[in-house]
């Protein structure tokens, strides 16, 4: 196939590189960056689009995904696909999918989970809302730059699947930081905290597999003086799309609406900003006195 991949950033260079490497012909543009070696540099996001089978979106948000969307939309082949895999407001994914269907594109948003190690691995996780036939015609994309992809429903499906993952997500990070700093308090040793906790009910990805707590459960950003890994950032930016969504549909979420004052006042105030989110842990710590 023919791919048009714009967006080369940390997270779209390197899926971009494993679909070259797969054999696609590739054809790469970035605002800022030069294109991997192993890509074509395109001369414009239009250029690129005009005679790509596909055009694969990484861009930093719901703005710049619409503004490059209806940019190359109207100059790109009937029957053509674009795919989203930026992380962005449902509805500016909604709308992107209402002016491709005007100019018979097809579109699917494709929001991903695995962050950069994942990007580079190609053991990203899709979620992907659009048409299901759209989905099959292109899952083989998913397959080489993922190890599973989901396909959701509906255009916008991908995009609230990924809210409501990262907002159980940002919830239980903040409840096991928030734990631990209990535990330390009440004098239980961490290790013995992790031991009952990871095989119990309080059981969570944040515990088991990401653990906040330096030197206990498998290798994670808090051994690496917590260096992402997942940014705050970009956790904080996830929790608000939430937050949004939440409010353009009436639904009640009072602990996403208390993880993005959490995370706003470590990012925002108290410089968490470039740290991983698990970095939590030492900042309630720091709060608390102890
Ligand atoms: P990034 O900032 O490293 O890359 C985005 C790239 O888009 C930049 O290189 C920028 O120059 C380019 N760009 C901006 N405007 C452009 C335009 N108009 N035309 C062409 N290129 C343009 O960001 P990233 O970490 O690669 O993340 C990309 C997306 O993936 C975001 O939506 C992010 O939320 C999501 N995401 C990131 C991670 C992660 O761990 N980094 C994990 C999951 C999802």
């Amino acid at each position: 196939m023919k791919i048009g991949f714009i967006g080369l950033g940390n997270m779209g260079a390197p899926m971009a590189i494993n679909l070259a490497k797969a054999g696609h012909e590739l054809i790469g543009y970035d605002a800022k960056l030069d294109v991997p070696k192993e890509l074509t540099q395109g001369v414009s996001s239009k250029t690129l689009a005009k005679d790509a089978d596909v055009v694969i979106l990484m861009l930093p948000n719901g703005e710049i995904s619409k503004s490059v969307a209806f940019d190359i939309l109207p100059v790109m082949q009937k029957g053509s696909v674009m795919i989203d895999c930026s992380t962005i407001d449902v509805a500016s994914a909604k709308k992107i999918n209402q002016i491709a269907d005007e100019n018979l594109i097809d579109f699917l948003d494709a929001p991903v989970s695995g962050g950069v190690v994942g990007a580079c691995s190609g053991s990203l996780t899709f979620m992907v809302g659009g048409k299901e036939d759209i989905y099959t015609k292109v899952a083989h994309l998913f397959n080489i730059m993922g190890q599973k992809s989901v396909f959701c429903g509906a255009a916008g499906n991908g995009q609230s699947a990924k809210i409501c993952n990262n907002m159980i997500l940002g919830v239980t990070m903040i409840a096991t930081c928030e734990a631990f700093s209990l535990a330390d308090n009440l004098g239980l040793d961490r290790q013995a905290m992790y031991d009952v906790v990871s095989t119990s009910s309080g059981s969570s990805w944040s515990m088991n597999t990401y653990c906040p707590a330096k030197g206990i459960g498998p290798q994670s950003p808090s051994d690496n003086d917590y260096l992402p890994g997942f940014a705050s950032d970009l956790m904080l930016k996830d929790l608000r799309l939430a937050q949004q969504a939440a409010n353009e549909v009436q639904a009640n979420t009072p602990m996403g609406k208390a993880a993005v004052d959490i995370y706003e006042t470590f990012v925002e105030k108290d410089n968490g900003s470039g740290l991983d989110f698990s970095a939590i842990l030492p900042w309630i710590k720091n709060i608390n006195g102890s």
